[in-house]
């Protein structure tokens, strides 16, 4: 059974994006700016950006960070994303989830211009993935699909299972293994016999977001198994995968913390220098 290494296949992403990033500055392009936007103190969240900010700068990028205060109204955050829409300097927009709830953060995530949309979240991204049209890919499941790729896994006519149908990981996730010709199942809440639907996978991702709700009796002899899943508990991280368990019988399996967490900043970086690439073309096309 092979425990497939995230972190490292993130760090090898990272330094592709990093000679991209080099690449293009040596096109004469300015290197690529991201610009992540925090509102308020939420610790995770803080967290989150903290690493993003500082692994775009490894990678060569500028760091072109917005903080909100917590309070901050509708119209003065769109305000903002307004502004970075239009800024020259930023490459790509990324706006921290979740926001407080007293803002709409669907009508703000749709402020930001398709080519800036870095996490893939606005209408007009996910209508490029429906269409299977170019365009930048949500990280989460963009980083599952560079893990299958490295790990060898055949993705074309394999029976994938997704657990899951959100619009950030579990939708855009059968998506993408649809584009690529797998056989595709989404499961959710209301699916019948969920043990039953996930042994028919060859292909298992877990992201329903309940800790450990997979065990080996939802997994065929010899899956490869993703675990989307990551969950705060007193012994520590897990995911939705009850991993010693599930290790028994899988072919290849990704851990939490290892897995695919450090994959999803490592794509925003990808989408970021493409975000880049794409501007700077256009520009000298123009
Ligand atoms: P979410 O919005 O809560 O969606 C969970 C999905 O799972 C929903 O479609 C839900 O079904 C389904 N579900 C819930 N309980 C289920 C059950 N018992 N059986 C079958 N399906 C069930 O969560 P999310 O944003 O997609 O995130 C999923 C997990 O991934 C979370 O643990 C999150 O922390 C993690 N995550 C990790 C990363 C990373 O970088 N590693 C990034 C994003 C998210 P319904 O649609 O019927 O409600």
């Amino acid at each position: 059974m092979n425990v497939i290494d995230g972190k490292q296949l993130a760090a090898t992403v990272r330094q592709e994006v990093a000679q991209g990033v080099a690449a293009l500055v040596a096109e004469g392009a300015e290197s690529p700016g991201l610009a992540t936007v925090l509102v308020g103190s939420d610790p995770a969240s803080e967290v989150y950006v903290r690493n993003k900010r500082r692994l775009s700068l490894e990678a060569g990028m500028r760091d072109l960070h917005h903080w909100l205060p917590e309070d901050v109204t509708q119209s003065e955050a769109i305000a903002l994303i307004d502004e970075l829409a239009e800024d020259q300097r930023v490459s790509g927009i990324l706006i921290q989830l979740p926001l407080p709830p007293h803002l709409d953060a669907a009508s703000l995530i749709d402020r930001i211009p398709t080519g800036k949309d870095v996490d893939g979240l606005t209408v007009r991204s996910a209508g490029q993935l429906a269409q299977r049209d170019r365009g930048l890919r949500p990280c989460t499941p963009a980083g599952v699909i560079r893990i299958l790729e490295h790990v060898g896994v055949e993705i074309e006519g394999a029976h994938a299972v997704v657990v899951g149908r959100s619009i950030l990981v579990g939708g855009p996730m059968a998506q993408l293994l649809l584009e690529r010709n797998a056989t595709v199942t989404v499961c959710h809440s209301r699916s019948r016999d969920l043990p039953r639907l996930c042994r028919e996978a060859d292909i298992l991702i877990a992201a329903a977001g309940v800790p450990t709700l997979l065990d080996r009796s939802f997994v065929k002899d010899g899956a490869v198994v993703v675990d989307v899943g990551i969950h705060r508990t007193e012994h520590g991280l897990v995911g939705d995968v009850d991993f010693s368990d599930v290790s028994e019988v899988a072919s290849a399996i990704t851990p939490v913390p290892g897995g695919v967490g450090p994959m999803t900043i490592a794509m925003l970086l990808v989408n970021t220098l493409q975000a880049a690439e794409l501007a700077h073309r256009t520009s000298r096309a123009g």
